[in-house]
């Protein structure tokens, strides 16, 4: 039996979520190389690296809820549909990014609204 739409992007948000969480994990985990201790510059690098983490760990903190909030509309029936404007997402747009919540045009808006 061939999978709906629908089943398929739950399949591709499931994914997704799993190697977010995984990524997550791997960060977390990360524990100070005693090594590293002593120097200035070693100790330094490591205070970039570890804001480095905590910023790609709150980007993809973001990139999951993104995801549980399109499983959510799944579960809802409203997947696929924008949350600002109520039209439907195109199915290419949705294929290229499982947990789009927004049509093109409302995307756009808020990018434009964003740099102003
Ligand atoms: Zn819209």
């Amino acid at each position: 039996m061939k999978p709906t739409p629908l089943e398929l992007a739950r399949t591709a948000l499931l994914e997704e979520r799993a190697r977010l969480m995984a990524e997550q994990e791997e960060m977390t985990i990360q524990a100070p190389d005693p090594m590293t201790y002593g120097s200035q510059a070693a100790a330094a690098s490591q205070v970039f690296a570890q804001q480095r983490d905590l910023a790609l760990r709150e980007h993809n903190q973001l990139l999951i809820e993104a995801v549980d909030a399109a499983l959510g509309r799944i579960d809802a029936g409203t997947y696929g549909i924008c949350i600002t404007c109520g039209q439907p997402i195109a199915a290419a747009r949705l294929e290229a990014l499982p947990a789009a919540a927004h049509c093109i045009e409302c995307q756009k808006k808020a990018a434009a609204g964003r740099h102003r």
